[in-house]
């Protein structure tokens, strides 16, 4: 006598790292490894989902802020940067004291 599996229910489960993430932002604004900290992730893990988190808080009216990265010796901002992680330099001055770009949830 075999039972039939039950399938699992899709987007049932109450804590997928991106809601946990999501949990945590808010209109202060918080770097990665802030909540990687908060969410009991890696930094590197943060990163990853930021872009989909950014995606998806969009269809719900809402946008995901990001405070460029910006050098901490010369000033310069990473306004342009497209992807979220930090940068490893400054294309400036060639320094590496960055300070990493910070996440912050907004109504549009
Ligand atoms: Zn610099």
């Amino acid at each position: 006598m075999t039972k039939p599996r039950q399938p699992r229910p899709p987007r049932e489960q109450s804590n997928t790292p991106r809601q946990s993430l999501l949990q945590w932002l808010n209109d202060e604004p918080l770097t990665a490894r802030d909540l990687s900290q908060m969410a009991g992730m890696s930094e590197k893990d943060v990163y990853a989902h930021l872009p989909h988190l950014a995606k998806s808080l969009k269809q719900q009216g809402l946008r995901l802020e990001v405070l460029p990265a910006g050098c901490q010796s010369c000033g310069y901002l990473f306004e342009e940067r497209a992807q979220f992680t930090k940068p490893s330099r400054c294309p400036e001055c060639r320094r590496e004291r960055i300070d990493p770009p910070a996440f912050s949830v907004h109504p549009k």
